[in-house]
């Protein structure tokens, strides 16, 4: 980042930012990529982009556009229509319940676009997996647009193995982000058509993500890209061994849900105190998980913990969970 040469991104001319753009691109399989500030960021333009006011949008419930991002969508003027999909998998029944739940026509709401997810992260990092969006796509596009969600799609890659471009050909738009398991300090890029992507910069713009020497920030990301996505794999790994230790507690007060990817959600509904106060606990003795659910804590692996970290981790949680569940003899 230090040595980056940068020129100003506001006049199109950092380097930096044009090859990470035009990587990205073609590591997702489209046209042109736009460089931008955040997850969000490249959402929020993405539903911009592809809808008008009043278009409907059906995404799975806990998806992170209608979980965390519905108050946004509002002032796109999106109307939301989650659908409760298995394992947050949309399938093509869910999206036709969904167009056929009500009376649609000139006048009313009419659905545009379908938000997809991978991974997906309300529910701990599962893999959407390749056939169902291939059905997705065959089944809707161009009646219906299509924009995926990859802040995680590089774990969803290598977990896979396939490319990301497979994921990326199948759909309008695709983001992915450098701050998650990539590990780079900043950013997000959207990725579709070239069309698509000049507007998708105006809305870049309006939103007040049009940077200046956004250079350095590239900078970083273009090394996340050469040397942090095959190493996901070992995140994988450590996310899977931290489950297997904490499914042979006896007893098991710490219920694991199936990992996939780089997510361990963790039921805490039988150990005797809930996720806030588990993880403060857990915070003093230096393991950082988050509160998700009103009964589970998320822990997620990244390149900033090791395996001898992972053992540590699972023996603070059994302490805690074991030590809260059983009563103190008087
Ligand atoms: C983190 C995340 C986002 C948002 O990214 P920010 O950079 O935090 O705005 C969006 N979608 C998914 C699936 C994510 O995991």
């Amino acid at each position: 980042m230090a040595q980056a040469v940068v020129g100003d991104d506001a006049f199109c001319d950092d380097p930096q930012v044009a090859e990470l753009e035009q990587r990205c691109a073609a590591l997702l399989g489209k046209q042109d990529a736009v460089f931008t500030c955040s997850g969000t960021m490249s959402n929020q333009i993405a539903v911009r982009v592809l809808t008008r006011p009043g278009d409907e949008v059906i995404l799975d419930e806990l998806a992170h556009v209608h979980y965390f991002e519905s108050a946004a969508t509002a002032a796109a003027g999106a109307v939301l229509r989650p659908v409760r999909a298995m394992r947050g998998v949309i399938t093509p029944g869910d999206v036709r319940g969904a167009v056929g739940s009500k009376a649609r026509g000139r006048i009313y709401a009419s659905p545009s676009l379908l938000v997809v997810e991978n991974t997906i992260g309300g529910h701990g990092g599962a893999i959407l997996p390749l056939d169902a969006l291939r059905d997705l796509s065959e089944q809707f596009r161009p009646d219906l647009k299509i924009h995926l969600d990859g802040a995680r799609l590089m774990n969803a890659a290598v977990a896979t193995g396939h490319d990301p471009s497979e994921y990326g050909c199948m759909v309008d738009t695709v983001s992915m982000c450098f701050a998650k398991g990539l590990g780079a300090p900043f950013g997000s890029v959207l990725a579709g058509d070239r069309e698509t992507v000049e507007r998708a910069r105006v809305e870049r713009k309006w939103l007040g993500g049009g940077l200046h020497q956004a250079g350095f920030m590239a900078a970083a990301a273009l090394y996340a890209l050469d040397t942090n996505i095959t190493r996901l794999n070992d995140d994988h790994d450590n996310a899977q061994l931290l489950a297997e230790m904490l499914d042979s507690v006896p007893g098991r007060p710490l219920c694991v849900l199936p990992v996939e990817t780089n997510i361990v959600q963790i039921d805490v509904t039988s150990c005797g105190v809930g996720p806030g106060e588990l993880a403060s606990m857990a915070g003093e003795h230096g393991v950082l998980i988050l509160p998700w659910t009103c009964n589970t804590v998320r822990a997620v692996t990244s390149l900033e913990v090791c395996r001898e970290d992972i053992a540590t981790a699972a023996r603070v949680l059994t302490n805690l969970a074991t030590r809260s569940r059983v009563p103190v003899a008087s």
